[in-house]
């Protein structure tokens, strides 16, 4: 089975890959973790891509990126299928993507943006240990941090006028991914304004049917 989870930014799409792909017993392949995963183990163009690209906060072009997921599709552990996260986000990647692999199921988890903006909005992170909290897990007394009490504050990632900026990218450059899929007949939409476990079976009775 192989899947792709799409869905803007602040609807958990990783934490619902790292369940479905415990659940499912294939790898959750998210392109940051398969961009440092190549590097460290001395895959030529991984290299490359770190001390030209992402290592240096650059973008890894679309060329560069579709022959490292081929490389990492081509991996043992993915015989059995693969969950993708956070590729493809644009239409050339999909067209990219179609030419070396067969796609099963496409997933879309959907939000509004006023529940995104409120989410992650409500975020904070504690300025020792990094702990996020949320809508989902708030702190026991606002401000501090459970753990170890230190202070609770808002990053600059979860400024409203940043989400916006984010939400409107995902609009104009992935949102298009959907009707692409449709066509295809591989796409199925999940609520994702429901519990993270609500919203984890809703996609086991997606990829099960
Ligand atoms: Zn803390």
């Amino acid at each position: 089975m192989n899947i792709i989870l799409i869905g803007p930014p602040g609807t958990g799409k990783g934490t619902q890959a790292e369940r479905l792909s415990k659940k499912l017993n294939i790898p959750h392949i998210s392109t940051g973790e398969m961009f440092r995963q190549l590097a460290t183990e001395g895959n030529a163009l991984g290299v490359e891509a770190r001390d030209k690209y992402w290592g240096k906060g650059n973008l890894v072009p679309d060329n560069i990126t579709i022959k490292l997921v081929e490389e990492r599709l081509a991996k043992a552990d993915c015989k059995n299928g693969y969950i993708l996260d956070g590729f493809p986000r644009t239409i050339p990647q999909a067209k990219a993507l179609d030419q070396i692999t067969t796609i099963d199921e496409v997933i879309e988890i959907q939000s509004s943006n006023d529940v995104i903006i409120k989410r992650l909005t409500s975020r904070r992170q504690c300025i020792n240990c990094k702990k996020i909290y949320g809508i989902d897990v708030p702190p026991t007394y606002e401000g501090i941090c459970d753990k170890c009490n230190g202070k609770l504050i808002q990053r600059d990632d979860d400024k409203e006028e940043v989400i916006k900026e984010r939400l409107e990218v995902y609009q104009k450059q992935t949102k298009p991914l959907t009707s692409y899929y449709t066509k295809q007949g591989k796409l199925t939409e999940v609520n994702g304004e429901q519990p993270i476990p609500h919203i984890l079976e809703d996609i086991i009775k997606t990829v099960s049917k």
